[in-house]
């Protein structure tokens, strides 16, 4: 990684892309299923080969969603899979998300295909202005076996180098597994000090898909986790006051009282963002449907001060480990934690 490669703060990012500094209601698009790595997390089928057949999102569809959602108010819209840099026109799709007038237009990859710095610089150049890089450890020896592709890491560090250099907003995600999760401090300061980003994304197992198939080997009590979490968050703040999105995602407030806003996910949804998948349209209401089919509460719940809004724990968790760490809080904590500028 050259020295300059250093990742704009989101100060920065706003000023240079015209992004106003309050959350923007996104258009999400799931171009397809296919996927050019094997992560054992995935939240799709281990049998890839059956998703990498699922037809993709129709060309004309997306346009379509594009500027329908951008009429519904959407600013910022993300490109998701599978991997969107699968898609052949995801470089069409960019370009038109651009001249829609769409500020934010974002990519979420595996950084497989961006290692290529002629296809990362074709994205950038047509509207291609922020990122996020699934990063799972801090080397080689850490992030490939995760994604299941040997190699993987220096792909996305090439990939976050090229970001990088062509002006892109980059942030990172990290699932977290029985297999990476004492890794979670250094690799939070391997993003932070060494790519300079000022967001990433600490993602809790959801064990569906790959992951439910994989949960022997990927399993992780929150109790063993927490530590570790914790850890990772002192080393994210030591540098960054105030990160530019919620850090944490399928994390509740009664396992880290006083962080509440920097998780993403934990309460009933009230976003009006548009989710477009190849065969499904959830307007206003796209985390709704997750939270609906997969989350519950414990009866212990109704002690609790979050009982109302809180969204509860997942299911499948509950079906491994009970909900004995789930413990109600009897009062709201002082503080809540920083608030991101994206919250
Ligand atoms: S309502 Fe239940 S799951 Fe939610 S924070 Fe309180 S104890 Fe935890």
């Amino acid at each position: 990684m050259s020295k300059q490669a250093k990742g704009l703060s989101i100060e920065a990012a706003a000023s240079r892309f015209g992004w106003p500094l309050t959350r923007m209601k996104v258009c999400e698009l799931t171009l397809s299923y296919k996927c050019n790595a094997r992560c054992v997390f995935c939240y799709s089928s281990p049998e890839m080969e059956a998703w990498n057949s699922k037809k993709g999102l129709d060309f004309r569809k997306a346009s379509a969603y594009l500027l329908s959602s951008y009429k519904n108010g959407s600013r910022m819209v993300q490109f998701i899979g599978g991997e969107p840099t699968v898609y052949d026109e995801l470089p069409k799709l960019v370009r038109l998300a651009a001249k829609i007038g769409y500020p934010a237009i974002q990519i979420v990859s595996n950084g497989l295909r961006l290692a290529d710095r002629a296809y990362a610089r074709e994205l950038a150049a047509a509207g291609l202005n922020t990122a996020v890089l699934s990063i799972h450890g801090a080397a080689a020896s850490a992030h490939d076996p995760i994604t299941g592709i040997e190699g993987s890491f220096a792909k996305v560090m090439k990939a976050a180098e090229n970001l990088l250099s062509l002006g892109v907003y980059l942030n990172t995600g990290t699932a977290v597994t029985g297999l990476n999760y004492k890794g979670l401090p250094r690799l939070v300061k391997f993003v932070t000090a060494g790519l300079g980003v000022d967001s990433c994304h600490i993602i809790a197992t959801h064990y569906i898909g790959a992951a439910y198939e994989n949960k022997s080997k990927l399993k992780i009590s929150y109790a063993a986790q927490l530590p570790y979490v914790e850890e990772a968050l002192r080393v994210f703040h030591a540098n960054i006051r105030r990160p530019a999105f919620g850090m944490l995602s399928n994390y509740l407030p009664c396992l880290l009282p006083g962080r509440e806003n920097l998780m993403g996910d934990w309460k009933y949804p009230v976003d009006d963002d548009d989710l477009f998948l190849p065969d499904a349209v959830y307007r206003d209401r796209m985390y709704g449907m997750i939270t609906d089919s997969l989350r519950m509460k414990a009866p212990a719940c109704r002690g609790c001060v979050y009982n109302k809004v809180c969204a509860g724990f997942e299911k499948e968790y509950f079906a491994i480990y009970g909900g004995r760490e789930f413990k109600p809080l009897k009062r709201k904590p002082a503080a809540l934690g920083p608030d991101p500028v994206y919250s």
